[in-house]
């Protein structure tokens, strides 16, 4: 098969990962620089433009656009849908994700377990906001954070509501969760492709951080998952379309709660924390399904 992957920085773990992966098993995978694609909107005859050459038949296309470019990056991805080429995760299923909020309507929609959630527009609408949380410790957390840039945690109610007025205030917008103690500081993250578990990690916070992100000088280690867990992130994979995903999960008195699904999840933490080929699996998953014209949404 000839694969193009859409990423930034090829020198990424996860793309190296990647494109080994594919060339150990016979593919030839190019990396594409998003942001150097240019596209016609020509009817009839979608193409898409690299530097000065009009790209090749692609049989499948893997999406690694980092949340910063997320716009552009869709758009192109949208291109090689409308061409036929299989994407990986599909270009709506991405934006899906992309959205927080989104995310989390979907995900209750389907009764999956989820941190209490509150959400509002207006800054005097604090006290029933906090109230409806069910008060302190709570979580604050900006919509567009990742890599837990942006997740507060307020002890106590008069903390939690200076910190969503000054949020509302300058026109951010936040969520309002409750504050899930008993995990420690420990986060799940399962990695889903093809609506099956194939690894799982268990991520700890640096001493006295409750926020778990490899990127916040956590540290990760393989787990096994329940039953229920492994359910869950299955189901939240497939009610957000993506292919390919982590879900974060933390274990709560309820039962497993989804904070998040990511879909360019990273490969290094999870890979080197289970010793497993989670690139290889996802180039198999490939060889499974790219057909061409075989996307569900065709970008729509
Ligand atoms: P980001 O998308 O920025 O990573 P997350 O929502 O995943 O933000 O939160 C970052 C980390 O903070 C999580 O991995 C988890 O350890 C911790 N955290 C987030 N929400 C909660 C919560 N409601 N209760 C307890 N810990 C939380
Ligand atoms: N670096 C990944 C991304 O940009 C996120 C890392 C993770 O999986 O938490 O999507």
């Amino acid at each position: 098969m000839k694969i193009a992957m859409l990423a930034r920085n090829p020198n990424l773990y996860s793309h190296q990962r990647l494109k080994e992966a594919a060339e150990a098993r016979g593919h030839e995978l190019d990396i594409i620089n998003t942001l150097r694609c240019f596209m016609n909107i020509a009817s009839h005859r979608p193409e898409i433009y690299y530097h000065d050459k009009k790209l090749p038949h692609y049989d499948a296309v893997i999406p690694r656009i980092g949340a910063s470019v997320t716009f552009y990056g869709l758009a192109v991805l949208r291109q090689f849908e409308m061409m036929g080429v299989f994407p990986l995760n599909e270009s709506v299923a991405i934006a899906r994700s992309r959205d927080k909020l989104r995310s989390l309507q979907l995900l209750a929609r389907d009764g999956i377990g989820l941190p209490v959630t509150t959400f509002a527009h207006d800054p005097k609408l604090t006290d029933e906001v906090v109230k409806l949380a069910g008060g302190a410790p709570l979580v604050i957390k900006l919509l567009e954070g990742t890599q837990g840039i942006g997740v507060v945690l307020a002890d106590t109610d008069r903390s939690a509501k200076s910190i969503i007025e000054a949020f509302r205030g300058a026109n951010i917008n936040i969520l309002v969760q409750e504050f899930i103690k008993e995990a420690g500081g420990t986060d799940i993250r399962a990695l889903v492709v093809g609506g099956r578990v194939v690894a799982a990690m268990k991520r700890k916070g640096a001493e006295g951080e409750f926020r778990s992100n490899l990127h916040r000088g956590g540290s990760a280690e393989l787990i096994k998952l329940s039953p229920e867990e492994r359910s869950t992130a299955v189901r939240a994979a497939r009610c957000m379309g993506l292919n390919v995903c982590g879900v974060d999960m933390l274990r709560s008195n309820h039962g497993p709660v989804v904070m998040e699904v990511n879909s360019s999840p990273g490969l290094e933490g999870i890979e080197k924390a289970t010793g497993l080929d989670v690139a290889g699996k996802i180039i198999e998953f490939i060889e499974k399904n790219a057909k061409e014209g075989r996307t569900r949404t065709r970008g729509k």
